[in-house]
């Protein structure tokens, strides 16, 4: 039975879209071609659409592997993982004295210093199994990674271990998604290349090359290799509007060229509504004055269920298939807006905070103040407290 947002005692609900997500990997399934894995990517709590339901998805559509930033989210792997055999990938924080328990459970994670990987040797010993791991290679990001001066060592040091397992050889780019960065990240692909070709002296036959991330994935096939670590746009959603633009050339602009569809559907209720005589002020203080008659819904959704206070007298709804707008300050708990044009609004009708009704849309571009870099932000702030419901 499709679960419904009068189920749990909440205000709102995100709606995830099974349809929306399989339509998205089978997308970028072919893009990757055969032979080219794809890596889900599910920090911050799935790009906020919740974990413990996006993980089972992911996994229906066939996706056996996920990449998480730090400790706390690969055990979130452990929990909701459908297949014991689905791998899980730390590409980022694990402290030294975590890995007893990574490698306990077979947790690959990423090794960019060498102290680290003395570490894992240590605890793969007292385990008697093997650490699996990715060596992060720094090609000029500039952040975390083996020196280029440190490969040979590395590479020697690894492939000879008796406790280590090398997973992968991975990097990482510094902004693929802008044109901008063009030559940063060719260079990147050229020391990766480099550090690759190094690599092949000492692995035979070389682990797991992966270095790109949606918008790498999306515009440069040359940058595939063997893995490719997919976060937003699994999600519906381009990385920015320069790779949408990239797509839409490649289908030659013909309408309805966007291959993805956004999973998420953020949805709340009309709590109530009221008219209110032209010259009154609408909620605290002076900073709405209705110009005329108006009838205003609430909607029980605020700034502390991350509806932005920015969107104070800006925001937009959708409630039966049209445009509402903020009135009002956003409160903490509730938002006003206008319905004076929309005929026949109820308390209970649905109100859209992001994503489709009837033929309008809010994306979350425009929900966070129109710019579309911001999309990850807004995302990943969404609280984990609202509940998420798998819809068809
Ligand atoms: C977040 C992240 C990704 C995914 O990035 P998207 O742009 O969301 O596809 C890939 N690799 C690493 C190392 C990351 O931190």
């Amino acid at each position: 039975m499709q679960q419904k947002l009068r189920d749990s005692l909440q205000p709102s609900a995100i709606e995830l879209s099974r349809f929306a997500l399989e339509g998205n990997f089978s997308f970028l399934k072919q893009k990757a071609g055969d032979g080219v894995r794809i890596s889900s990517v599910i920090k911050g709590n799935a790009y906020g659409h919740g974990i413990s339901s996006f993980i089972p998805m992911a996994e229906s559509c066939g996706i056996n592997h996920f990449s998480v930033f730090s400790a706390d989210e690969a055990e979130g792997v452990l929990k909701f993982r459908s297949d014991p055999d689905t791998d899980v990938m730390i590409m980022g924080m694990i402290r030294d004295s975590e890995l007893d328990w990574a490698i306990q459970n077979g947790i690959e994670f990423y090794l960019f210093e060498m102290s680290r990987l003395k570490a894992a040797e240590k605890f793969a010993k007292k385990n008697q199994k093997r650490a699996s791991v990715h060596l992060q290679l720094e090609t000029g990001m500039h952040r975390t990674g083996f020196e280029m001066r440190e490969w040979k060592e590395l590479f020697k040091q690894t492939s000879e271990s008796e406790w280590i397992d090398v997973k992968g050889i991975c990097t990482h780019f510094a902004g693929a998604e802008s044109v901008a960065n063009y030559f940063r990240i060719q260079n990147q692909n050229k020391r990766f290349q480099e550090a690759l070709e190094l690599a092949s002296a000492y692995f035979d036959p070389l682990p797991a090359r992966h270095a790109a991330s949606s918008a790498a994935f999306l515009t440069m096939p040359e940058t595939h290799y063997d893995m490719v670590r997919v976060g937003i746009a699994q999600y519906g959603f381009w990385p920015s509007r320069e790779t949408y633009m990239h797509q839409a050339k490649a289908n030659r602009f013909q309408e309805d060229v966007d291959p993805l569809r956004r999973v998420m559907t953020w949805k709340s209720e009309v709590m109530s509504t009221k008219w209110v005589a032209a010259g009154d002020f609408i909620g605290y203080g002076n900073v709405y004055m209705a110009g005329r008659d108006m009838q205003i819904a609430t909607v029980p959704i605020g700034y502390t269920h991350g509806f932005g206070r920015n969107l104070t007298n800006a925001g937009h709804v959708l409630i039966n298939g049209e445009r509402a707008q903020v009135s009002g300050l956003v409160n903490m708990n509730m938002i006003t807006v206008d319905v004076t044009d929309i005929p026949g609004v109820q308390k209970g009708d649905e109100v859209v905070l992001i994503g489709h009704q009837g033929d309008d849309e809010i994306t979350v571009a425009s929900f966070g103040e129109m710019t579309n870099n911001l999309n990850y932000e807004i995302l990943t702030r969404l609280p984990a407290s609202i509940p998420r419901l798998v819809v068809a």
